[in-house]
């Protein structure tokens, strides 16, 4: 179901070109499908996938015969892909038809009110009482009460059959689990799972700060959040709901509204943003008016949904295969403000890469300001066609990172100027460089003494991908280097209390008594002693992450276990030959050669010996480190010497798995090394051999080519398995083929 969609060959005379059109997009919609609803992780916004199913769409209504079981035009929600056992819903959950501009949303109220004017009892109308509904972008769920009791919660699905979240719903505290008062038999709600922007926020800082992913958006974090094994963990996820419909029960109200005033008698939650309209005129002016509320609603919403509001009126017009016809979901537009371009600057990175960056006057846009946004290249900056002074095009869609999308050129005065890529560094003042010829961008050759780099370094050392030390992010980084404290990363692990103490950022006054009794007016400051301990904690770390702490070129945390597994030590790393370097697995030429080079330096070796002798980076690869006891093969854990925890769990032992891309639970770093710690071996290249796949962010080409060869493929959920209950727990839930 999620595969390529096959569209049978026809002697009807549908062009060749059609038909390669049709299914390019029709497979380009199911891989969008698998991100979104499977991995919780859209790659294109939402406006972009409604595009492309809306070209599929043109093209079946221009060729009929296109127009299959399969094709996406024919599905609602999601593909396969289940962890939760499956629930059949009552009453069919219908998606909605889409509306992207006035002129469709009038054509929608116009169809409606002609639908119903054919009927025995309507004459011919020029309005039909609609109620508008704020389009709140969460996860859709179906609520089963019997006798007023809640008994399953499910979500929405492929619109027949859902997952059954019952546990986790029931975490939601503004859910009742009994109704107040009395109610049908049966009443099937169905609403909107979401987290308030509010919450994801500090939901994201709290992930953050306990060292985990954060979400990429609120719908992602409901998501991630409702799903949940363990439903203890959804309870402390701040997630809400608003209803916004009936299944089974409706035949009790004449209309919606009606229905939500009772739901919300019964204590369900409705939306305040919902209203009745009462001609087209009204509805119109509710969409603008929704529209220019939309970010102050403390949800995310994407739009407006207007449904006719009398259930005999939406009983007479029905539905197409695929959504009710008195229903349709008007989509607001991506998020485009435009601002003024104050200024281009440079950045310097950790390899010394250059990189233009705009400098904007501060501008709201979907829902945060943004001052910055990153330009990539000297070439970006042409391409888009930018002047300092302009007024440019600003994107942001959800969550993204924000975008220059180019400049209003009409409001030009002619003061605007072109920018010029500095030809020295701007920390220290060293003619930059490209590296090789063709290389688009331009570096600092100085990597030994430029600030801006060693600066850079420290900061990576200190992140969660490296050697994760808290204490060590960008302000202490700047102080350790402006006072002095050391000249590069070399000397981090042999920092004392008293060399902070050289500078003001470590230090704070003593208290009074300490003062008098000592005579020392400052003391090491908290953060001072929270650096140190940090430092010590750092020095236990595995050795991948040392490498990856080193700043090597290309040598990042998507091959460090890999090479860290191959070479056991950093003295056989630095020995080894651009051959043996180039045999690891994922490691090709362009990182043998990097390494190479990265220890052919004297000062680079140097802040290797200094590691060492300070006592870091001598923990061993963590299967060798027991004591030899477990050959078995059975999960245990091991203490090495060094005191830090590691695992001697071989569940994965002899057992490749390729990680396609990001999960929402894990760093893909994280997902290689947890295999790499059960003794598996984390690999990029799909072939005959592997073990499973693992369908992260954007699994097109191996996903497809899992698919081929009937790999075992694991979604998120089928992930934790495999870890926690090892290979032949997870073949079960695994999909083959497909
Ligand atoms: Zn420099």
């Amino acid at each position: 179901m999620n595969g390529p969609v096959t569209v049978p060959t026809s002697p009807d005379g549908v062009p060749p070109e059609a038909r390669a059109a049709h299914q390019a997009l029709a497979q380009a919609i199911e891989e969008h499908r698998f991100a979104y609803y499977v991995l919780d992780a859209p790659t294109i916004p939402d406006a972009d996938f409604d595009r492309l199913l809306r070209q599929l769409e043109d093209w079946e209504r221009r060729h009929p015969e296109l127009v299959t079981p399969q094709s996406p035009s024919q599905q609602v929600g999601p593909p396969g892909g289940a962890s939760f056992a499956p629930v059949d819903h009552p009453s069919k959950m219908e998606s909605l038809d889409n509306a992207f501009d006035r002129d469709e949303l009038q054509a929608w109220y116009r169809r409606t009110i002609a639908g119903l004017a054919s009927g025995d009892d309507a004459e011919a109308a020029s309005a039909v009482a609609c109620l508008g509904e704020a389009k709140i972008d969460g996860l859709a769920v179906d609520l089963i009460y019997r006798d007023g009791r809640l008994v399953l919660a499910a979500t929405r699905g492929d619109g027949l059959t859902g997952e059954d979240v019952t546990a986790n719903i029931r975490t939601i505290g503004v859910i009742p689990a009994r109704l107040d008062g009395p109610a049908p038999e049966l009443v099937e709600v169905r609403g909107e799972v979401f987290l308030p922007l509010d919450d994801f926020q500090r939901l994201n800082r709290e992930l953050t700060a306990a060292g985990k992913s954060p979400f990429a958006n609120p719908r992602n974090a409901a998501a991630g959040s409702l799903r949940l094994k363990d439903p203890k963990a959804t309870a402390a996820r701040p997630l809400s709901f608003l209803c916004h419909g009936l299944g089974l029960g409706r035949e009790a109200f004449a209309s919606l509204s009606q229905a939500y005033r009772r739901l919300a008698a019964w204590g369900l939650p409705t939306s305040p943003a919902t209203a009745p309209v009462a001609d087209w005129d009204q509805l119109w002016a509710y969409v603008e008016d929704l529209g220019r509320r939309r970010h102050s609603l403390g949800h995310e919403i994407d739009g407006a949904v207007l449904k006719v509001d009398a259930f005999a009126a939406q009983d007479r017009l029905g539905s197409t295969s695929r959504a009710p016809r008195w229903a349709i979901a008007f989509k607001f537009p991506p998020v485009e403000v435009t601002t003024k371009l104050l200024d281009i600057r440079v950045n310097v990175g950790r390899t010394g890469r250059v990189t233009p960056y705009a400098v904007m006057t501060p501008v709201q846009v979907a829902g945060s300001t943004v001052e910055m946004a990153t330009l990539h290249n000297e070439d970006e900056v042409k391409r888009k066609g930018v002047l300092i002074g302009d007024t440019v095009i600003l994107r942001k869609a959800g969550d993204v990172i924000p975008e220059i999308l180019g400049p209003v050129a009409a409001q030009r005065t002619g003061a605007e100027r072109a920018f010029v890529m500095p030809q020295v560094c701007p920390s220290c003042g060293t003619a930059l460089s490209r590296q090789k010829q063709g290389e688009v961008d331009l570096r600092c050759p100085n990597q030994r003494g430029c600030p801006a780099q060693v600066v850079e370094r420290l900061i990576h050392v200190g992140s969660r991908a490296a050697l994760d030390i808290e204490g060590l992010g960008d302000k202490a980084a700047a102080a350790l280097l402006a006072d002095s404290v050391v000249v590069n990363e070399g000397d981090l692990f042999d920092l004392t209390a008293a060399d902070l103490m050289g500078s003001a950022f470590f230090r704070k006054k003593a208290p009074k008594k300490q003062a008098v009794e000592t005579g020392e007016l400052e003391v090491l400051s908290e953060t001072g002693k929270k650096l140190l301990d940090q430092l010590e904690l750092a020095k236990s770390r595995p050795f991948e992450r040392f490498l990856i702490a080193l700043s090597i070129r290309h040598l990042g945390k998507g091959v460090a276990p890999q090479v860290a597994a191959a070479m056991g030590d950093i003295d056989h790393l630095a020995r080894a030959s651009a051959e043996e370097l180039a045999q690891i697995e994922d490691v090709g030429p362009v990182i043998a050669e990097a390494v190479q080079q990265w220890f052919a330096v004297d000062w680079r070796r140097a802040i290797v010996r200094r590691w060492r002798a300070a006592g870091a980076m001598s923990a061993l690869p963590a299967p060798t480190a027991g004591d030899g006891a477990d050959q078995g093969g059975a999960a245990a854990a091991g203490t090495t010497a060094s005191g830090s925890v590691g695992t001697v769990d071989q569940s994965l032992a002899g057992i490749s798995v390729v990680i396609t891309g990001a999960l929402p639970h894990h760093s893909r770093d994280q997902a290689a090394a947890a295999v790499v710690a059960r003794g598996g071996k984390a690999t990029s290249a799909v072939s005959k051999s592997t073990g499973f796949v693992v369908a992260g962010d954007k699994p097109g080409s191996k996903y497809t080519k899992a698919q081929a060869l009937g790999l075992p493929i694991l979604d998120a959920a089928g992930f934790a398995v495999l870890l926690a209950d090892g290979p032949e727990a997870a073949r079960a839930v695994a999909s083959v083929g497909p």
